[in-house]
């Protein structure tokens, strides 16, 4: 207990946080010793924290908002029409994460509105949710042309706008749609056809890495491996899992 703090009086953990924070940041300055990048962000977001003190979660899921539209970091910003941040409820118990928009998506300025969106929609119905009720945002915020796959350093670069989003929303479990999705959130290079069905976390919460949409309209077939992924995200929830023959569920068409 601090010195001269009464019986009852809580203790002050901001302050305690906010002068460790100051004081890491100045001794690397002083040492010239170079921080992991994780940690100097984590550092650098409590000390904003303890100068503006708490914002809640609409506050900050605006800001991501308005910063990604603005955002230059990497040069995906020259080819883009629309940011796509993401969209849903900030409330969600589930947020489903993909790779990067598409051409459909960088139109809208929305996610998962083309062909593997109206897969991830029959997906999030079957599953006794509305699109409403989850929230759906991909690592990067831009196309790359041609859908390319992103590059590390556009990972590296846009990453940061995902982990707010879901620190504020802080969901009971995060859906991983494929493997760049997986990896950005892991900090690993695995190929999903290892680690899908397998639950694991991201800063404590439960982190689900599943097939991406667009590999399912390639591969039908492996529908039915999702949707036994989304009944174990069910279970963890403590939901109804739908039976084969009820509802949309899609892992029943080929
Ligand atoms: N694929 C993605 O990963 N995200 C989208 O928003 C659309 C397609």
């Amino acid at each position: 207990m601090r010195q001269g703090m009464r019986k009852g009086e809580s203790f002050p953990w901001g302050e305690l946080l906010g002068y460790l924070s100051r004081k890491l940041v100045d001794m690397a300055r002083i040492q010239q010793y170079r921080l992991p990048r994780d940690l100097c962000c984590v550092l650098d977001e409590l000390l904003k924290v303890m100068e503006r003190g708490p914002e809640d979660k609409g506050t900050i899921l605006q800001r991501v908002a308005t910063s990604a539209q603005e955002c230059k970091a990497c040069g995906l910003h020259k080819f883009r029409n629309k940011v796509v941040v993401g969209e849903g409820n900030p409330d969600a118990e589930v947020v489903f994460v993909g790779e990067a928009p598409g051409e459909e998506e960088d139109l809208q300025g929305r996610p998962f509105v083309g062909a593997a969106g109206k897969l991830l929609d029959r997906i999030i119905e079957a599953m006794g949710f509305r699109r409403e009720d989850v929230f759906i945002a991909n690592v990067l915020k831009c196309r790359p042309p041609a859908n390319r796959t992103p590059k590390p350093q556009e990972v590296e670069a846009c990453q940061h706008f995902l982990m707010e989003q879901l620190r504020a929303i802080s969901p009971k479990i995060i859906v991983s749609l494929g493997s760049v999705a997986t990896n950005a959130l892991l900090g690993s290079q695995q190929s999903i056809t290892r680690i899908r069905g397998q639950m694991t976390q991201w800063e404590g919460v439960a982190v689900m890495p599943t097939y991406h949409p667009s590999y399912l309209l390639r591969y039908p077939e492996k529908k039915k491996e999702v949707w036994e992924d989304m009944k174990k995200v069910l279970t963890f929830l403590g939901r109804p899992v739908p039976k084969r023959g009820q509802g949309s569920n899609p892992s029943e068409e080929s």
